[in-house]
């Protein structure tokens, strides 16, 4: 499979052989002072790192650079969002899922469960109320399922939760996690 960083499919951006080029990268340069001052150099632009330069400044295991590191994300953070931090609310779509996370109550093999989907009239309910909460900004949250929740449902959702107008307010921003 082709690695294309810039494809909208999957398969093609999450690429096995490029993760692993990538650590082995990051591993033999991390050590590499001129490598990590030009990577420094280039952050300072705010124009993006790759994923190859962000890798090598995340293995660096020089203190000194380290230092520069931190101080400069800082400095990012700062100057794009201020002295700030940004709240969402979590809205759970589905807990349907095919999946198997140990971790995570949803994982398919959990009978013990009841299973849930938020039909577009229940979402605009629980988003209302979360907005009469105050909050602004949403993660949407659901399994992996691709009869249950398949990309259309979640796509719908995003429409229906933009289009809530409530009490001259509306969402800001709705990230996924799913
Ligand atoms: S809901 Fe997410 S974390 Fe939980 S089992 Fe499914 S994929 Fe894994």
């Amino acid at each position: 499979m082709l690695y294309d960083p810039k494809s909208h499919k999957a398969e093609e951006f999450i690429n096995h052989e490029e993760v692993l080029a990538s650590l082995d990268y990051a591993e033999k340069n991390k050590h590499n002072v001129e490598l990590i001052d030009q990577i420094i150099a280039k952050a300072k632009l705010r124009k993006g790192l790759s994923h190859r330069e962000a890798a090598v400044l995340l293995d660096c295991d020089i203190e000194e650079k380290n230092q520069e590191i931190y101080a400069l994300a800082e400095q990012i953070k700062k100057d794009f969002y201020g002295n700030r931090i940004v709240f969402f609310a979590p809205l759970y779509l589905s807990n349907y899922c095919v999946n198997g996370c140990v971790y995570c109550p949803y994982h398919l093999k959990n009978k013990h469960i009841p299973r849930k989907k938020l039909t577009q009239d229940e979402i605009r309910r629980e988003v209302i109320a979360l907005q009469d909460m105050g909050h602004k900004r949403l993660a949407i949250e659901c399994g992996e399922h691709p009869v249950e929740n398949p990309i259309e449902y979640i796509l719908e959702s995003i429409k229906t939760i933009y289009s809530i107008k409530h009490k001259n307010g509306a969402i800001r921003r709705v990230n996924v996690n799913s």
